[in-house]
């Protein structure tokens, strides 16, 4: 099938459907200009992922330095990017009535930048606006520490005396209770689940389209590479997440105008 038919029959899908989930990874945030992980110049080409484990956070004062010298630079990143046309498509599906929520594996907030309400966006693996004490719980805002970060201070300390992590799952870290139920709660109940911009190779996140198709829902997955569930799929669209969206929302919006008259 050509791109422009799947586009198609992906946007009939979306209007036939009484419940829309989608599952966005890193790839959805690259035209926005973050880095993802696995692409030729995506951040693990320049770090070792196994040295930003939770166990090795956790394991050396020296690890933490190291973390929050990454972190310090990738958040200004990150605060200074703006949504691109694929989470503006997202939102508009949302505003047009045709999705129920954003799962998102991102921590770079650029959904609720978009016009998503905040409760309607999941966040599994946790956000780099916040930053918490692992000792005593307590959250600070990111902009907070990160002045203090980049004043010098390495790793930074809670006024408790504990260990700062920002508010992301790291590799080996558990995953946060109340969003993973919410997630599995979206994919048990939808009847389409569009996946869009990740490698689905990390898991739990990447179990949950499965999760979704076998309790009986669409399985779309719309990414530039193939995936590692791209088998399951009902349709799968290799290609990038803005132009695709954009065409998607434009074919649901053109087609909700003819069945209006
Ligand atoms: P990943 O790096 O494993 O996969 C990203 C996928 O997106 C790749 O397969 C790539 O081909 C595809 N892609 C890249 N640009 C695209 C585009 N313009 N349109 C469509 N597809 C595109 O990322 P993942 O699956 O999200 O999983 C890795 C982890 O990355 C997640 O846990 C997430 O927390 C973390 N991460 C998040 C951010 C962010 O918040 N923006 C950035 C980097 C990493
Ligand atoms: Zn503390």
């Amino acid at each position: 099938m050509r791109v422009d038919d799947k586009t198609d029959v992906v946007a009939s899908l979306i209007l036939k459907s009484e419940r829309v989930v989608a599952l966005t990874g890193a790839g959805i945030s690259t035209e926005s200009g973050i880095p993802d992980f696995r692409s030729p110049g995506g951040i693990w080409s320049k770090y070792d992922p196994e040295e930003f484990s939770f166990q090795r956070f956790l394991a050396s004062e020296d690890a933490r330095r190291r973390y929050w010298e990454f972190s310090r630079d990738f958040y200004p990143v990150v605060a200074s990017a703006k949504p691109n046309a694929a989470h503006l498509a997202l939102a508009e599906l949302y505003r047009l009535g045709k999705l129920h929520c954003i799962i998102t594996q991102n921590v770079d907030g650029l959904h609720q930048k978009s016009g998503v309400p905040e409760d309607k966006v999941i966040e599994i693996h946790g956000t780099l606006m916040f930053v918490v004490c692992l000792d005593c719980g307590k959250k600070y805002p990111r902009g907070e520490i990160q002045k203090r970060v980049e004043a010098g201070e390495l790793p930074p300390r809670c006024e408790c005396g504990g260990v700062l992590k920002p508010a992301t799952i790291s590799f080996g870290q558990p995953m946060p209770a109340r969003e993973m139920r919410l997630a599995e709660e979206a994919a048990t109940s939808c009847d389409l689940f569009m996946v869009v911009g990740s490698s689905l190779v990390v898991y739990p996140a990447a179990s949950l389209p499965l999760l979704a198709k076998r309790s009986g829902a669409r399985l779309v997955i719309i990414n530039l590479t193939p995936t590692a569930h791209d088998n399951y799929a009902d349709v799968v669209i290799h290609g990038k997440a803005s132009a695709t969206l954009q065409k998607i929302v434009m074919l649901v919006k053109a087609k909700m105008r003819e069945n209006s008259t």
